[in-house]
């Protein structure tokens, strides 16, 4: 029975890499396109247009503003019976004033890719493949707003890839991130001149009692609790009582729960600071970025796909700190891979820089837009046709994501 299935998956990953080879021109200009028309979150209206245009192409119905989200869209295979459904995640936001600084576009290219290969063997198989796409990455946490909408139900795996660089020994598997928040803190009070002061409320008064208060308390925070601020407004002219300041505020800490408690605490001194002050606290916030789960089975399997066309992975160091991504929001509710390929062997080049932007279409890059598609499909092939890798990648998806999240 094993030896049929294993025949199976073997044929069917050539099959989907010849599939994948077959559409590299296509694959390659989207990249291209993607890269050469850089939009920030929110915005990637013309990416989903291109997008679309190759899924339609390939004779796909793309159901765009998927969710509600104008920049979401989402694209359906079924196969010859129901069973489980896996999803490839496309990212397409750029930075602002540094274009595709962090690839997205090679993101996008190998989910598309890796779409269109594993779908064109779906014939054959039980279940699903799907393609969402997930705007704002980098600001917004597009894929916070899809789980909140319900654009994951019915997801049962979900696969994705961020180009890096440095080379191979960079290509990490199952890498952690933190969870990050962000708070903006405004504080109205009333403007007087400094010559009669009484008549005043001070609004950055309030603000520089905050961050005291932060400070005061910052001794009994938890090790990996990490709270940096910024005054971005606090007065025009030193002879007025200033009327409005803002203040933004970074929280990281190890849990998304951990990061709502910092926020509160944040809140709970601006109250203190309003109360002493008359300012009246007002608040901003961003959906958080949660930590993230890697499943550990899925991003081995991703590794021996990429192994097989050449490309070797490896563990990060323990230890090594990482900034964050919306995929850990997803990682918390379903089984879900973000594993790392080197666009470029050059170490000095670094994420969300012009000289990264540039990597991002060289022809490593390329090459890595097609391998990358290639090896997330087979992966995708692999969950789809053995029950074992499904159920061992569950069962530490339940084991490795804390009972507080469970509800
Ligand atoms: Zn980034
Ligand atoms: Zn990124």
């Amino acid at each position: 029975m094993d030896n049929v299935r294993d025949e199976m998956i073997q044929t069917g990953k050539e099959a989907i890499s010849q599939r994948i080879d077959s559409l590299r021109e296509e694959l390659l200009r989207l990249s291209h396109d993607i890269h050469d028309h850089p939009e920030i979150g929110f915005q990637e209206f013309l990416a989903v247009e291109y997008i679309s245009e190759v899924l339609k192409s390939q004779g796909f119905q793309v159901e765009e503003g998927y969710c509600g989200v104008p920049t979401s869209f989402k694209a359906v295979k079924k196969g010859k019976d129901a069973g489980p459904v896996v999803a490839f995640l496309a990212e397409y936001d750029a930075l602002r004033g540094v274009g595709h600084g962090c690839g997205h576009n090679v993101i996008a290219t190998c989910a598309v890719g890796a779409f269109l290969g594993l779908a064109s063997q779906m014939e054959e198989l039980a279940g699903e493949v799907w393609i969402i796409g997930t705007p704002a990455e980098e600001g917004g946490a597009g894929k916070a707003v899809l789980l909140e909408k319900g654009g994951f139900e019915g997801v049962d795996f979900a696969l994705m890839m961020h180009p890096t660089g440095g080379g191979e020994q960079f290509n990490y598997i199952n890498r952690g991130g933190r969870a990050s928040g962000s708070l903006t803190v405004s504080f109205h009070g009333r403007s007087a001149h400094s010559s009669n002061p009484a008549l005043g409320i001070n609004a950055l008064s309030a603000a520089i009692s905050v961050f005291n208060q932060i400070d005061m308390l910052r001794p009994c925070f938890d090790i990996q609790d990490n709270v940096n601020g910024v005054i971005l407004e606090g007065g025009t002219a030193s002879n007025v009582i200033p009327e409005y300041s803002k203040s933004e505020f970074c929280i990281r800490a190890e849990t998304m729960k951990r990061v709502e408690e910092l926020v509160q605490m944040i809140k709970d001194c601006a109250d203190r600071a309003a109360g002493l002050t008359g300012a009246k606290a007002e608040f901003e916030e961003e959906p958080i970025y949660a930590e993230r789960y890697p499943c550990k089975p899925m991003c081995d399997a991703f590794r021996d796909n990429m192994a097989a066309l050449g490309i070797s992975m490896c563990y990060p160091k323990p230890g090594q700190r990482f900034g964050s991504s919306d995929i850990g929001n997803v990682s918390i509710r379903i089984p879900a891979i973000h594993d790392y390929l080197s666009i470029t062997d050059d170490m000095s080049i670094m994420a969300h820089s012009v000289q990264y932007a540039e990597a991002a279409v060289t022809p490593q890059a390329d090459e890595i837009c097609i391998k990358g598609a290639k090896g997330l499909a087979m992966t995708g092939l692999d969950l789809l046709l053995k029950e074992d890798l499904r159920r061992e990648s569950v069962a530490y998806h339940e084991q490795i994501v804390p009972d507080f999240y469970k509800k």
